[in-house]
Formats: C-alpha cells, structure tokens, sequence
C-alpha cells in the first residue's frame, strides 16, 4: 500500500531560491548523488569488515541517461535504505539539511560556500521535476522501498520489488535541463567531479569491455617512494590534458595533525612574458570541490599545476569563513613550506639540474617571494641571475657589504636581469635590504658615465630648449667623452621603472620624462650656431630623434619626422658639393 505524506519543512519556497542562487553551479547535483552512492558502499564496506553484513561481490556505480524517457539514473549497491531509514534521511534530513543550508548561504551573504557541500540529495531537484528512489537495506529480509517526490510539499512511499540490495536514483530531468540527458554532458560532468572516487563508476556499460570513467586509486593516493617517474608524467597528462612534460612534482602526504594528500607540479613556462595561471584542484576524500580555491592554496602556488585531497577542510562554511580559520592557514603553510623544501632540496642535491629548470622556475619563486615572506625566507639563498659571463650565481653573491643606501658604487659585478617580474622583485629585495642592495641599470645615468668636466653652454642649452619647447623633455648640455654623438637620451632609474611598472600594468603608452644632453664636444653641435634659423631649428629636431631612436622605437609619426629631416639634410649636403 503506498502512503502519502506532507512534507514538513516548507519546501514549496525553497527551490526558487536554491535555483536562483546556484544557477551557475547547478551541474554539481550530480556529483552530490553520485558522492551519496559511493558513501553507500563505503557504509556497506565498513559493516563487512567487522562482520555485520555479508561479502556482495564488485562494488560498482552505474549512471545511466535514458532520453527517450527523460531519466538520468544512479545506482548502487551500497547499504541501501529500509523505510524508517527512507523517512528519516531523505524526507526529513535531505530536505531539512538543504534548509539548512539556504539559512547558512544567507547568513554567509551569498559569498559562497566552497562546494556547495550540504545540499546534498536535495540539490537534484535544480534539474529534475520529479525523483524516484528504488532502494533495499543490506539487513536480512528487508523489503524494496520505493519513494518519489516532485521536492515541493508531498511524497510516496511504497513497497516494491527489488532483488539487491542497494539504492537506484531515478531523476526525472525537467524541460529545461535537457542537458543532462545527454550522455557526452554527462560523461564531461563524472570526469569533472567523479574522476578520483573511490568505487569504479560506468556511464551508460553495455558489455564487458566497459572501462569506468574514473580512476578509483588516484595516483596521489600512493606513498611518494612507491610512486615511479612515469606514474607521476602519466598522472599528470591525464589530469591536466597537457602533453608537455612538467619539470618536476612534490608529492604531499600528510597524516597529522592534519590530513593531506597531493601532487604538485611545476610545468615549463611557456609564454615568457605572461604568468601563465595554473591549476590545483582542491578534493575532499577524492570528491572534486573546486579548482584554484585561493583560501586554502596560497596564491602563487597557482602557478602551479596539481591535485590536493584535504578531508579536513571545513567545506560547508563560507568562504569568508575560511579565511580567517587557522586550520585552513596551517594548510597553506604547510604546503608552502614543502614547496620551498623540495626547491631547496633540488638545488643542494642536484645543482645542475636546478639550473636547468631555473628559466621555468624563476617566475614563479620571484612571486611567491613577494607574495610570502615565509616562503621568501626558505628560498633567497636559492634564487639565481646570470652574471655576465652568463654563470649563474645566487642573488646574495651580487651584493655588497653593508653601506649607506645612497653610496651606490658599492656595487659588485653587474647581473641580467630578464623576467617578466623582475621590476618587481627587485623593488622587493631592496624594500627588504635597503642598507645592503640598490639595483642600477648598467646604463642608467649614462650621460654621468661618459661625463667630461666642463661648464654647461648656455647658448647652446637655449637654442636646443627653445626648438623643443613642445617635447616632453629637459635639456642639458655637456662636453661627453665620445664626440661622435650629437646627443644622448637620458632616464633616471626611477622613471625607467616606473614605466616598467606601468607597462607591468597595462598601462602603456604614458610618455615618458626624458633627459636630452647635448653633447658640446660634437661638431654638428656647434656647427648649429651659425647656422640659419631654419636650418637650426630642423637639426635640433634631428639630433633629439637620433637620440630618441638609440633609447627606444619611434613613433609613426617620430619616424616619418625623422624620414623627411633625413632627406632634407642629404639634399642640402648633396647641394653643397
Ligand atoms: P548527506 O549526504 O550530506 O548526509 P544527503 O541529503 O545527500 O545528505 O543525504 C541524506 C542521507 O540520505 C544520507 O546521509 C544517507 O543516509 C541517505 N542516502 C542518500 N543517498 C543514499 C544512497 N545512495 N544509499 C544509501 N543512503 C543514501
């Protein structure tokens, strides 16, 4: 006989709002049920083991898509349900819990609650209309249960035949999810969030030679001495999709006082100038929760690629939440101190190695340096520059002794300095040195270098200062030491990098304050003095595109100025002889 029963919590409000809340997220219903099937089995396993129920056979998942019949289907043959357990867990607990978690999502402001994790069983009906559950305890002489409910106010539950034990969720997909009834979309979404469960799960099988969509021993399950060099490659192509080979991995294993299990890898950069973002995506008990969740892994470990099982991360809190638990801080740092480790490791154990991997490498240590002081503190001893000879040396051999900051000859032998984000990180290094290391540019404050003694001409400096009156620049003159060149262009090393900085930010294109000296010793120089006041003013003009030219690229419109004034010097010249 099949008795109908009002559910009690006030469901009919809530779908709407669970709908809307997690509209973007709605695909993670399957992992939920199907997360539900492979607790079933563990619960069943754990009875077997100390002898309260009795050995099935293979523990499997079977998802199947029927899209004549409109049903995505999940079975198992977990522990199954009586019909108090029915009663209990789904209609009150599935359907309280997911009250629960709406006032939880409120309170957390909507800020998301990492995975979603709470919703549970509930969560299938943001795709379906109706759902069915087919089920039979593992307990001897347990009766089929069946239940069904369209999630708003009333349910069903009856009798029915049922030969294993085990649950069958029966998901009547609703008009407009019609997604889900299509086997790539799902096969996409197991991949997704099911690829490391513990249990094989097999998407619409139809014979023998059927392959499970997951692999129920992830790699990183393994102790790191037991794993070979080829696990970890495979293991990482068939994670990432990526078939470049990654330098090197760490493998986390933890066990107190918190639970951790991962593989981190480095991967070659790529892109020279960009940081190229990676991927570490966060499980709990080989459950997908998220990619890249930045409470829990530090940021720059982003960078990298990989997999971190954490069991005991607090996951169905706000993530607001999780900022500010220590728990989860310990997490990070622990992780953070592995990765400084395993560097520091390579480069006492295998220097040449270490050196090899250092262009891929550097970005990334250079970023966590500025992004973690802790992390700072591990590896300054290990961060590398080319000298000029091309060696690479640690940063600190390059730094003088103590002096003041503004005796910048102490300097020792001048490094290369060629990353993306090195204007960052040598700001950084000399906000946390400041009595013992000031970058320069080798030829920065040039015009100082090739100085000759001598007094500034003012007729010249008027002449230069009036003709480039509408340029962004200052004019100086000098007596260089090298009389070939009219002039130079000169910038302090603080405009240079914050030009750095700006094109760093994308903001490029905001001129630049430049120096011109205008070098005395030079004969066109001087020359310009007797010459006509036409004649004068074009080769001003010149000379500060010739020194333009030898500091940066022109401007279209720079170039086609220079083009012209080029063709008017060689035909005066031409006319002359
Ligand atoms: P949670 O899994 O977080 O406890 P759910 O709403 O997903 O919440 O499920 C509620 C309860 O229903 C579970 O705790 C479990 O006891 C029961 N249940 C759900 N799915 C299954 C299943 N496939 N087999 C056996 N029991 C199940």
């Amino acid at each position: 006989m099949a008795r109908q029963g009002n559910i009690k919590i006030s469901s009919e409000n809530m779908m709407p709002i669970i709908k809307k809340w997690l509209y973007s997220e709605k695909d993670i219903f399957l992992r939920e049920i199907v997360a539900n099937a492979s607790d079933a089995i563990t619960k069943l396993k754990k009875l077997i083991s100390i002898g309260e129920a009795k050995e099935e056979g293979a523990y499997k998942i079977v998802v199947t898509v029927d899209e004549k019949a409109g049903t995505l289907t999940v079975e198992d043959n977990g522990i199954g349900m009586t019909e108090e357990e029915v009663e209990t867990y789904i209609t009150q607990i599935a359907f309280s819990g997911a009250a629960d978690f709406l006032e939880k999502y409120e309170k957390a402001g909507g800020d998301g609650i990492i995975g979603h994790f709470g919703l549970g069983f509930y969560s299938a009906y943001m795709v379906s209309d109706d759902i069915e559950i087919f089920t039979k305890s593992y307990k001897e002489g347990a009766k089929g249960v069946r239940w069904e409910s369209d999630g708003e106010s009333v349910y069903t539950i009856e009798e029915c035949e049922k030969e294993t034990c085990g649950t069958k969720v029966v998901m009547h997909i609703s008009e407009e999810e019609k997604e889900f009834l299509k086997e790539a979309r799902i096969r996409e979404l197991l991949e997704k969030y099911c690829s490391f469960m513990p249990y094989e799960i097999y998407l619409d099988p139809k014979g023998e030679e059927d392959k499970p969509v997951n692999t129920p021993f992830p790699l990183y399950l393994k102790q790191p001495k037991d794993c070979t060099e080829e696990e970890y490659k495979t293991f990482y192509r068939e994670t990432f999709h990526d078939y470049e080979e990654p330098l090197f991995q760490i493998h986390l294993n933890m066990e107190y006082p918190f639970r951790l299990k991962g593989i981190l890898y480095f991967p070659k950069v790529r892109k020279k100038v960009e940081l190229e973002r990676g991927k570490v995506k966060l499980y709990c008990d080989q459950v997908y929760i998220a990619d890249n969740i930045k409470e829990v892994i530090p940021e720059f470990l982003m960078l990298l690629n990989g997999v971190i099982d954490c069991p005991d991360i607090p996951l169905n809190v706000s993530r607001s939440f999780l900022q500010n638990d220590r728990e989860v801080q310990k997490i990070a740092k622990y992780i953070t101190k592995k990765v400084a480790d395993q560097l520091c490791d390579l480069f006492r154990g295998d220097r040449e190695r270490y050196e090899a991997c250092w262009k891929d490498l550097a970005t990334f240590v250079k970023f966590g340096c500025i992004k973690d002081d802790e992390f700072y503190k591990k590896v300054k001893e290990i961060i590398l520059y080319k000298n000029l000879a091309g060696e690479y040396r640690p940063l600190e051999s390059f730094f003088g002794e103590e002096v003041s900051p503004e005796d910048a000859k102490a300097g020792k032998e001048p490094e290369t300095v060629d990353t993306y984000i090195d204007p960052h990180f040598i700001s950084y290094i000399e906000y946390k040195m400041p009595t013992r290391v000031r970058f320069l540019r080798i030829d920065a404050d040039i015009a100082g270098a090739l100085k000759e003694e001598g007094e500034e001409d003012k007729a010249v400096l008027e002449l230069f200062q009036d003709a480039l009156k509408d340029k962004k620049v200052t004019v100086k003159t000098q007596k260089l030491k090298n009389s070939a060149y009219p002039a130079v262009i000169n910038v302090s090393e603080f405009m240079r990098r914050m030009s750095e900085m700006n094109s760093f930010y994308g903001m490029e294109g905001m001129e630049q304050e430049v120096t011109l000296v205008v070098n005395t010793g030079c004969e066109a120089v001087c020359a310009l003095k007797d010459a006509n006041e036409e004649d004068r003013r074009a080769a001003v003009e010149y000379i500060y595109l010739l020194a333009l030219m030898n500091y940066r690229p022109l401007t279209p419109d720079e170039l086609s100025s220079f083009t012209s004034a080029s063709i008017r010097f060689m035909q005066g010249s031409l006319k002359k002889n």
